[in-house]
């Protein structure tokens, strides 16, 4: 709750009033001691939680296309034990801390690409899936028209 920089009454709007020189944030009743303004501006709080959504909205257009698989951790581990390699041997072989590792195969943390690339070499496994598959089928009309192009320069042969 805000308070009346004039009769110091807390009231939930405010009004920027004019009285002599100086410009005051009062309540509903003090704003008639002087010229009133306008209202308290309160898009600055707005403006701000904007921003930060439009960066939420770019970084997860970047991410679009390939997602963790969501059993990745127990897909790790799987295969950590199959190259009979310890956590420590495995964080050892990709740079990382024993502990990540052990995060991530618990689930507590998603890797970070960087880290996750790694994973995916020295393991041999997959953690990213891609949820679109209709992009492939329209890959394959491509090559038959190609294909169409090389029979016509054939027969001209
Ligand atoms: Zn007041």
């Amino acid at each position: 709750m805000k308070t009346c920089e004039v009769c110091g009454e807390k009231t939930k709007q405010r009004w920027i009033t004019k009285i002599g020189n100086s410009k005051l944030k009062t309540c509903k009743n003090c704003k008639d001691h002087g010229k009133s303004i306008k209202k308290e501006n309160k898009s600055r709080k707005t403006k701000k939680t904007k921003k930060k959504t439009s960066e939420k909205t770019r970084k997860s257009k970047k991410t679009t296309g390939k997602t963790l698989i969501p059993d990745y951790g127990e897909k790790i581990k799987r295969k950590r034990e199959k190259k009979e390699l310890t956590q420590e041997e495995l964080s050892n072989q990709i740079n990382e801390k024993e502990s990540t590792i052990n995060k991530i195969e618990k689930q507590k943390i998603k890797p970070p690409k960087r880290t996750a690339k790694k994973l995916e070499k020295k393991l041999n496994l997959k953690l990213y899936e891609k949820p679109t598959t209709p992009k492939y089928k329209s890959k394959n009309k491509k090559k038959k028209k190609k294909k169409t192009i090389g029979d016509v320069i054939e027969l001209k042969e």
